[in-house]
């Protein structure tokens, strides 16, 4: 079966991280969080950690090229690893970022399958965010949620007994930069993914089975 190629897009907290794991098990696909890639390098100081720091900690986009390179090399390895595709989730956020992805492909005479954009209203999103708390090793990176989903044990992680906490990026201040820099930077994709007839819009409310549900429907139409 052709390798699929999908983009998780969203607001923060829209719940791509969540349904990308989800539809990656379910296809066995590779997920490929920018966010998660950059987490883990500021956690292990590396040169790319240390230049994404500042900007994540103020909720501000990391500079493209950064995050191009990154991307680049996932992408390169999870073609080795991971042949049936991936879903890339925070990634693209701003148009050179659509545009080199869009490049990068071509020379592999490839392109994105499906963009599936998770519409979610941003009262829910902000109730997310501010509930989220997350497992402090990136290596673990299990998502927990005070209301809906808290850990078993407070404030420690049922997958590894690390301590859960709050993301910085995840602070009320910081949340409202985040939001404002989606808004401003990244949801003028929707049109240029609209344009190239990939994208599909998707409600992004109701349970995390039911949001799958669409996603995986969205996804089986694809090749027909
Ligand atoms: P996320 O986990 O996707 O919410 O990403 C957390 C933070 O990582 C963002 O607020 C940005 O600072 C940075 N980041 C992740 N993906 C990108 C991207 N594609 N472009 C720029 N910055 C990114």
């Amino acid at each position: 079966m052709a390798a699929k190629r999908i983009v998780l897009f969203g607001a923060p907290g829209a719940g791509k991280g969540t349904q990308a794991q989800w539809l990656c098990d379910a296809l066995d696909l590779a997920h490929l969080s920018t966010g998660d890639m950059l987490r883990a390098a500021v956690a292990n100081k590396t040169g790319i950690g240390l230049k994404a720091k500042s900007f994540m900690e103020g909720g501000k986009l990391v500079p493209d090229d950064i995050v191009v390179g990154v991307v680049v090399e996932a992408i390169a390895h999870s073609a080795k690893t991971t042949p049936s595709g991936y879903a890339l989730d925070g990634f693209p956020r701003t148009l050179p970022q659509a545009e080199a992805l869009r490049e990068m492909l071509a020379k592999r005479n490839e392109n994105i399958n499906l963009v599936v954009l998770i519409n979610t209203p941003e009262q829910l999103i902000l109730d997310r965010l501010t509930q989220r708390r997350s497992c402090s090793d990136p290596k673990c990176g299990a998502v927990y949620n005070l209301k809906s989903k808290p850990p078993r044990n407070e404030g420690v992680c049922d997958v590894c007994g690390n301590p859960v906490v709050q993301r910085t990026d995840d602070k009320p201040e910081t949340i409202k930069t985040r939001l404002q820099a989606y808004r401003r930077e990244t949801e003028p994709l929707v049109g240029y993914y609209k344009k190239a007839c990939v994208l599909v819009d998707i409600p992004g409310d109701g349970s995390v089975y039911e949001v799958a549900g669409r996603i995986l429907e969205a996804v089986a139409k694809l090749g027909h």
